[in-house]
């Protein structure tokens, strides 16, 4: 976000303003264990002693430092580049990353190598959270998966004035204040071809229902690469085997108005499954909810407190779940949203129900209707597979010239901050082009 201010000759602090957190999670597990991750090491390291031995920190605080190495050698040639133009297997951050491949662990899954070096259940099942954060399973996801806790716990975590949805707010304003011109409500029906180039899109406004074309001779593609094939390309063959790949997961979301304040929780807050393994064999394999799901809790009045009234708190409680595949999902719903206050029964010791004043799901079917994401996945496809960084949808067609695809159905993957480093990507083929 900065990059992108200090790209338009503006200084990001007067537009974007956000605060780095001391406290970064609350971490509850089933059996009445809890511990809470802190910015400093010292202050996290003395939290863990309730669940860890002083050899098991130092095994942790070595495998938060691995994550770094690896971050540090494998963002410039994973992230921050595409990786099909042949040019970029060349330059010395690439060749840097292939000489030390084998420090890497291209075998285990992120499981097997937190097992290995770290062994306490409680932070091993801490850093095997961090597949979710692209929506994968660490029993399956390879091992390099193991640097995204150098992200949030050594480079730290941070809350955006205003909520995560200034993001989005100040880049809309930022892009206005350099001329860029939106047209909401404008859905786009197809992208027009002629020949082997781009020449219009084809645009449906949903307020007065005119179709019209749109001349261009570049576009930038920001939808679901799945969607964009079987509806926007009509006419153009679709990579069946790339837009068959395994979807990473969706959401079921409870957004409760809460009249009562839990000091026990902070800004995020984790309850974690008693069986992390069965949780993702079911999200992954039965293609279900887990019973006993872990439960991540978001409390953005804890640090805004005019987003709730006084003596309340707004929880944002959301579990994982599979991306749609036709299940039904308001029978889903209501029982995870029994499993859940039965969770919260157990581990607060109070009565959550009874606290719900207001009251709005979001499920995978909604995701999907809002934002066209294929199954409502919320990162596109899992990284499951070792190979999965290869196998993702590139930036650009290779068979319609001056098409482009951003966003987090394709290279590098979804979340926020891969999605931009997607548009960052995609500005840099542009020009070289
Ligand atoms: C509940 C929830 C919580 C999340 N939490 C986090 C988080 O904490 N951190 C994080 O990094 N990520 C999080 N994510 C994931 C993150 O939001 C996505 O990975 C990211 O927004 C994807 O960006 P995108 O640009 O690919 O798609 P989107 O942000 O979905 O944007 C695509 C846009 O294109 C529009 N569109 C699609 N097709 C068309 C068309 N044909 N014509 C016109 N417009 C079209 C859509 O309406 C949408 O506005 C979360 C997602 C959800 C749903």
């Amino acid at each position: 976000m900065d990059e992108l201010f200090t790209l338009c000759n503006k200084n990001p602090k007067d537009h974007f303003k956000y605060d780095q957190l001391d406290t970064i999670c609350h971490y509850f597990y089933e059996d009445g264990k809890r511990f809470i991750a802190y910015k400093s090491w010292d202050k996290f390291s003395e939290s863990l002693s309730s669940v860890a031995t002083e050899k098991e920190k130092n095994a942790l605080k070595r495998q938060l430092q691995k994550a770094a190495f690896r971050y540090n050698l494998t963002a410039p040639i994973f992230i921050e580049q595409s990786l099909h133009r042949f040019k970029n297997y060349l330059n010395r951050k690439t060749i840097k990353g292939l000489i030390n491949a084998g420090k890497l662990n291209l075998i285990e899954s992120m499981n097997q190598e937190n097992q290995k070096r770290v062994s306490n259940p409680y932070l091993v099942q801490y850093l095997n959270r961090f597949a979710t954060y692209n929506g994968s399973d660490p029993y399956r996801a390879p091992a390099l998966l193991n640097m995204i806790p150098h992200l949030e716990q050594n480079l730290g975590s941070y809350f955006p004035k205003g909520g995560m949805f200034n993001i989005p707010k100040s880049l809309h304003q930022l892009a206005v204040s350099v001329g860029v011109q939106f047209h909401f409500q404008h859905a786009v029906k197809e992208i027009v071809t002629s020949g082997k180039n781009v020449s219009a899109v084809r645009v449906l406004p949903l307020e007065t229902l005119e179709e019209f074309h749109h001349p261009c001779e570049l576009v930038v593609c920001n939808s679901d690469i799945y969607n964009t094939y079987n509806y926007l390309l009509p006419n153009h063959k679709a990579p069946q085997k790339t837009l068959s790949q395994e979807r990473s997961t969706s959401a079921l979301v409870f957004y409760w108005g809460i009249k009562s304040t839990f000091p026990d929780f902070h800004l995020h807050n984790i309850l974690f499954s008693a069986d992390y393994k069965a949780e993702f064999d079911h999200l992954f394999q039965s293609q279900e909810p887990f019973h006993d799901p872990t439960v991540y809790i978001n409390i953005s009045s804890k640090c805004e407190p005019n987003d709730a009234p006084e003596g309340c708190e707004n929880w944002f409680v959301m579990i994982n779940v599979p991306s749609h595949t036709g299940q039904n999902w308001d029978d889903i719903a209501a029982k995870a949203r029994v499993n859940i206050l039965e969770k919260l029964q157990r581990i607060l010791q109070r009565d959550i129900e009874s606290l719900i004043e207001f009251e709005e799901i979001l499920d995978p079917i909604k995701i999907e209707h809002r934002t066209s994401s294929h199954g409502g996945s919320l990162y596109g496809t899992a990284s499951n597979n070792r190979f999965a960084a290869f196998l993702r949808h590139k930036n650009f067609s290779s068979s319609i010239k001056g098409l482009y695809f951003c966003g987090g159905s394709v290279h590098p993957g979804g979340g926020i901050p891969l999605c931009l480093n997607s548009a960052k990507i995609v500005s840099q083929l542009i020009a070289n082009q």
